[in-house]
């Protein structure tokens, strides 16, 4: 008996824009992977001065993926100046460090969600489809 393929929900988030902020482009790499099949447009910026400009130039990003740990100027200090620019786009921070702490000050900040890397795909599209999903 052939065991059948374990269902797996398909996301579709086409016109979406989604700007990830990653300096390691290892990860970046691991997110446009995973992400591949699902429409969305991304762009990329390595530090949070770089996203910080890409904002003041756009600021139609649906959605940003943030790295708390960058060079020069950290995911937090980043997340509050976009915030400034583009009060309404909807921030998840991904860290390297699960703490409580972490959570809080990513909260502070002005980050709506928080994702723990090493992620689960399933986590990370839960999270993105709470934002992209054409019924909210
Ligand atoms: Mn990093």
């Amino acid at each position: 008996m052939v065991k059948p393929e374990k269902e797996t929900t398909i996301y579709q988030w086409s016109g979406k824009k989604i700007l990830i902020v990653e300096d390691d482009l290892i990860t970046y790499k691991l997110f446009t992977i995973v992400l591949r099949n699902t429409g969305v447009q991304i762009f990329h910026a390595e530090t949070g001065q770089q996203a910080i400009t890409y904002c003041r130039e756009k600021q139609d990003f649906d959605l940003i993926l943030m790295d708390i740990q960058l060079p020069v100027m950290d995911g937090y200090t980043a997340t509050r100046e976009i915030k400034t620019i583009c009060p309404r786009v909807p921030v998840i921070a991904q860290t390297a460090y699960a703490l409580e702490s972490e959570e809080y000050k990513c909260r502070i900040a002005g980050c709506s969600e928080y994702l723990a890397k090493p992620f689960r795909k399933e986590d990370l599209f839960a999270l993105l489809d709470k934002y992209l999903s054409a019924h909210t």
